[in-house]
C-alpha cells in the first residue's frame, strides 16, 4: 500500500505539517505533485511531501495509527512542479522566515501551478494548430479541395485558424490528406522591440566586470552613481556568463522598469528571454514558467517573485536597485528577494549574487565595507558628465514665496520658466498620490478616518473619492460632517494631483503627465506614460517615487522636489534612509543626456542631514552619519529587528495574545520591545476583526527565532487567532 504525506492548502500555523492519505490509483505519485484530498469535509489541494511504501493492509495500518485515513487518488500533476533545487530552497525560507511551508510553495508557483483549489480554474497549456498534409492522393477531391491541398503542400507551418475556407480544410482532413499537430503555446509576445547599438565599456566599467569575474565571492555589492552606466554592466556580465552556458536571473524592483531592461535583453537574446511580473495574464505566466522550467531560456527578467523562476544552471543573479523596498513581500511568507537570491546561488557552482544601487541599504553597505560582500564601486558618470547641481529652498523662509503660489517657491517656479524656454523637460516629485491629505471639520474639527484603518482619508480630484492609502477602502465624500452636520469642510494638504492642477495654472502652455499608482490601476498605463515622456512628447512629468527609479530620460535638465521632508515626519528608524534615497534618485534622473542638469530641493528641514547629504549626492557622508545614529540606538544592522501581527474577530482575545508574547520574549531575555501598536479595528469581508502589531529587535537571530517558534506552537493550539511574523521587518 502507497501513504502519501501530504500538506493543505491551508496556510495556517496550526497545520503547517503534513497529512497521510492512502493512495490506490494507477499513476506513480511524485514527491512535488499535487493531488485533491479531503480536509475537515471539504475538497482541497494539497501537495505530496513524502511517498511512502507500507507493507500492511490498510486496515493494519490504521489500527496501529488508532484513526482512520482518508483515500485520495486523484493526482493532479504529471510531474513534480518545482524543482528538487526550488524545494531545497522553500525549506530554507520556511525555516528562515517561520512560514508554513506550503505558503512559500504558493509563493514559488505561478497562478495555474499553485497548490491551491483556486488554481483548478486558472489557465492550462494552450496550444497552436499547425496543419500537415499526409497525402497527396487527389483522387475524389472537387477542383477547389485540390486547390486547397497544392497551396497547404507548398507551405510549411500553416496555422489552422489561418485557413479561411473552413469546410474544405474539413473535408481534406476527413478525407486523410492533412492531419492537425498541436504546439504548444507561447502567449506572451515582446513587442516593444528597439535597437541599441553596441557601446564599448569604459575602463570604469570593465575593470568591474573584470573583477567580478575574476575573484569568487558569493555576493557582491556594485555602488554606482546615478548614470554610472551599471546597466551596461549587467548586460555585458550576463552575456558573458550566458556564453559559458549557464543563466541569469536579472530582478528589478518594479514593473514599470521590466519594459526597459526587457528591450535591452531582447536585443541580444530574442526569445531566450523570458519575463516574469504581475501584470502578465495567468495564462502568460503559466507558459513563461513552463518555458523556463523546460530549459528553453537563458535570461529571465522579473520583479521580486521572479526570484522563484525555475532556471537551472545560474551564473549570476542580479538584483538592481537593491534598496527598493518592494523586494521584500509583505504577507506570509515575508521573504526578501536578496536572501532568496543568496540562498539559491549556494546551490550553483559558482553562482554570484550582484546587488546594485546608487543607495544601497544600510545593511548592505555595512557587509561591503566588513568585506561580507565584495565591494565593487563606479564613482563616476559616463564621459565625466557632471552630477546635477543642486539647490535647496527652505520653505519656512516667506522670502522664498511669494502670492502667486504657496506650493511651488519663486525660483523653482523660474527654473521651470527657463527649463520650457529652452525646450528641456522638468520632472517634480511628491511622493504622496491624491489631491488633498485629509479633509477636515472647520466647525468641530473632525478629520475624516477610514473607518478600517484610523488614518485621514485622502481627496482625489479625478473620480471625487475619499480613499485610503492603507487598505484601499474608497467613499464618497460627504457633504457635510459626519460628526457635527456643518456643511464647512476643508481640504487641508495637497498630493500629487493637486501639484498637477496648480503647475498647469502657472505654465498654462506646457504639456504636463502625471504618473502615480492610481494612473497605474489602468494597465499598461505606466509604461505608455513613461515612454511618451521619454520621446519627450510632454514638457514635464509629475510623479511619486514611481518616477525616481531607474529611468533614463536624457532631455530632463531640471528636477524638482516639492516637498522633500514629507518622509521625516513619518515615524521609523529607516526615515532618514527612505529620504535620501528618493532625493539621491531623484536628482539622479536631471543630466543624464548631452546637458547639465540642476536639481531643486523644497523643504521644511533645509539643514536635516539627510537631505543636506542627498543634496550633494553624497552617500557616503550620510552613510557615516547614519550609521552612527543606528549605533547610538540599536538599529538595523546592529540588531535584527521583527514583527508579529495578531489577528482575531475578538478584541479582548488579540490584547490577551499581545501581552502572552511580550511576556515570553521579556521571560527569555533575547530581544527588547520596540514598539506595541494599538489595538486596531479592520473589516474584513463585511466581519468586523482586531489586530496588533508587536515589533522587537534582538541580537542573536537564532535564539530570538527559538523563541518566536515556541510562541507559534502555543498560539497555534488557541481557536479564532491568526498571526504574522515578519523576520526582518521593514517598518520599525
Ligand atoms: P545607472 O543605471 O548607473 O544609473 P545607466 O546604466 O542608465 O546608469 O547609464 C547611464 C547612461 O549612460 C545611459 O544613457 C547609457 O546608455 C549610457 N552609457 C552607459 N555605459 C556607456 C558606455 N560604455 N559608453 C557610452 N554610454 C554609456
Ligand atoms: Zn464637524
Ligand atoms: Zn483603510
Amino acid at each position: 500500500m502507497i501513504i502519501l504525506n501530504v500538506l493543505i492548502e491551508h496556510v495556517i500555523y496550526a497545520i503547517n505539517r503534513p497529512f497521510s492519505y492512502v493512495y490506490t490509483g494507477k499513476e506513480t505519485p511524485k514527491v512535488g505533485e499535487r493531488i485533491q484530498v479531503t480536509f475537515h469535509n471539504s475538497q482541497v489541494v494539497g501537495y505530496i511531501t513524502e511517498v511512502l511504501e507500507v507493507d500492511k493492509t490498510k486496515s493494519e495500518y490504521e489500527e496501529e495509527l488508532g484513526y482512520q485515513l482518508f483515500e485520495a487518488n486523484n493526482l493532479l500533476d504529471n510531474e513534480p512542479i518545482l524543482t528538487s533545487e526550488l524545494r531545497l530552497v522553500a525549506n530554507e525560507i520556511s525555516k528562515y522566515y517561520l512560514a508554513p511551508l506550503i505558503s512559500v510553495y504558493q509563493a514559488m508557483l505561478p497562478p495555474s501551478l499553485k497548490p491551491t483549489s483556486s488554481s483548478m480554474k486558472k489557465a492550462k497549456i494552450a496550444y497552436d494548430i499547425y496543419l500537415r498534409v499526409i497525402s497527396e492522393d487527389e483522387s475524389n477531391l472537387t477542383p477547389k479541395q485540390i486547390e486547397l491541398l497544392r497551396l497547404l503542400k507548398g507551405s510549411s507551418e500553416v496555422k489552422k485558424n489561418e485557413i479561411k475556407s473552413v469546410s474544405i480544410l474539413k473535408k481534406l482532413i476527413a478525407n486523410k490528406n492533412v492531419e492537425e499537430y498541436k504546439v504548444e503555446k507561447r502567449r506572451y509576445s515582446f513587442t516593444d522591440i528597439k535597437e541599441f547599438k553596441e557601446l564599448t565599456l569604459t575602463n570604469d566599467q570593465r575593470n568591474v566586470k573584470d573583477e567580478f569575474l575574476n575573484t569568487n565571492d558569493l555576493v557582491y555589492l556594485l555602488e554606482g552613481v546615478t548614470g554610472s552606466g551599471k546597466t551596461e554592466v549587467y548586460i555585458s556580465l550576463v552575456k558573458e556568463i550566458v556564453s559559458q552556458g549557464k543563466t541569469a536571473l536579472i530582478l528589478v524592483p518594479e514593473i514599470n522598469l521590466t519594459p526597459v531592461m526587457m528591450q535591452r535583453f531582447y536585443h541580444l537574446f530574442k526569445d531566450k528571454v523570458a519575463i516574469l511580473h504581475s501584470e502578465l495574464t495567468s495564462g502568460e505566466k503559466y507558459d513563461e514558467y513552463r518555458k523556463i522550467l523546460n530549459g528553453d531560456i537563458q535570461v529571465v527578467i522579473g520583479t521580486r517573485s521572479a526570484v522563484f523562476a525555475p532556471l537551472n544552471n545560474i551564473g549570476i543573479i542580479i538584483l538592481d536597485e537593491e534598496h527598493v523596498e518592494s523586494y521584500k513581500q509583505e504577507n506570509i511568507p515575508c521573504y526578501h528577494a536578496k536572501d532568496v537570491a543568496i540562498m539559491r546561488a549556494k546551490h550553483f557552482e559558482n553562482c554570484k549574487v550582484l546587488l546594485g544601487s546608487a543607495t544601497p541599504t544600510l545593511e548592505s553597505e555595512a557587509r561591503a565595507l566588513k568585506g561580507v560582500y565584495h565591494h565593487l564601486k563606479l564613482l563616476k558618470r559616463i564621459n565625466e558628465r557632471e552630477l546635477p547641481e543642486t539647490e535647496i529652498i527652505n520653505l519656512q523662509d516667506y522670502r522664498n514665496i511669494d502670492y502667486a503660489s504657496s506650493i511651488f517657491s519663486k525660483r523653482l517656479r523660474a527654473a521651470i520658466k527657463e527649463t520650457l524656454d529652452k525646450k528641456e523637460q522638468v520632472v517634480l516629485l511628491l511622493n504622496r498620490r491624491g489631491y488633498s491629505t485629509s479633509v477636515l471639520c472647520r466647525e468641530c474639527g473632525h478629520v475624516i478616518k477610514c473607518p478600517d484603518c484610523d488614518i485621514p482619508l485622502v481627496y482625489h480630484s479625478f473620480d471625487h473619492m475619499l480613499k485610503c492609502h492603507n487598505c484601499g477602502h474608497v467613499e464618497e465624500q460627504a457633504h457635510q460632517c459626519p460628526e457635527c452636520g456643518s456643511k464647512y469642510l476643508s481640504r487641508i494638504g495637497f498630493g500629487s494631483e493637486k501639484i498637477e492642477e496648480e503647475i498647469r495654472k502657472l505654465f498654462p502652455t506646457a504639456s504636463v503627465l502625471r504618473l502615480d499608482s492610481d494612473v497605474g490601476k489602468v494597465k499598461n498605463n505606466i509604461a505608455t506614460t513613461l515612454k511618451a515622456f521619454a520621446n519627450h512628447e510632454a514638457d514635464i512629468l509629475i510623479g511619486t517615487q514611481m518616477i525616481a527609479k531607474g529611468h533614463d530620460f536624457p532631455d530632463v535638465t531640471l528636477v524638482g522636489l516639492v516637498l522633500a521632508d514629507l518622509g521625516l515626519s513619518l515615524p521609523s528608524a529607516r526615515s532618514s534612509e527612505r529620504t535620501f534615497q528618493l532625493i539621491t534618485q531623484a536628482i539622479g534622473r536631471a543630466g543624464r543626456g548631452e546637458k547639465k542638469g540642476r536639481a531643486i530641493i523644497q523643504t521644511y528641514m533645509p539643514t536635516h542631514y539627510s537631505i543636506v547629504y542627498g543634496a550633494k549626492q553624497d552617500y557616503m557622508g550620510f552613510y557615516k552619519e547614519e550609521i552612527r545614529i543606528r549605533k547610538l540606538q540599536q538599529n538595523p544592522p546592529y540588531t535584527f529587528a521583527s514583527t508579529i501581527t495578531i489577528t482575531s474577530k475578538n478584541e479582548d482575545l488579540v490584547n490577551q495574545v499581545a501581552y502572552t508574547t511580550l511576556d515570553l520574549v521579556l521571560r527569555e531575555g533575547e530581544g527588547k520591545i520596540i514598539g506595541v501598536g494599538p489595538s486596531s479595528p479592520y473589516v474584513k469581508k463585511d466581519v468586523l476583526g482586531y489586530r496588533r502589531v508587536c515589533m522587537f529587535k534582538y541580537k542573536d537571530q537564532d535564539k530570538f527565532k527559538e523563541i518566536m517558534q515556541n510562541i507559534i506552537n502555543i498560539l497555534s493550539k488557541k481557536n479564532g487567532i491568526s498571526i504574522k511574523i515578519d523576520i526582518d521587518a521593514l517598518d520599525i
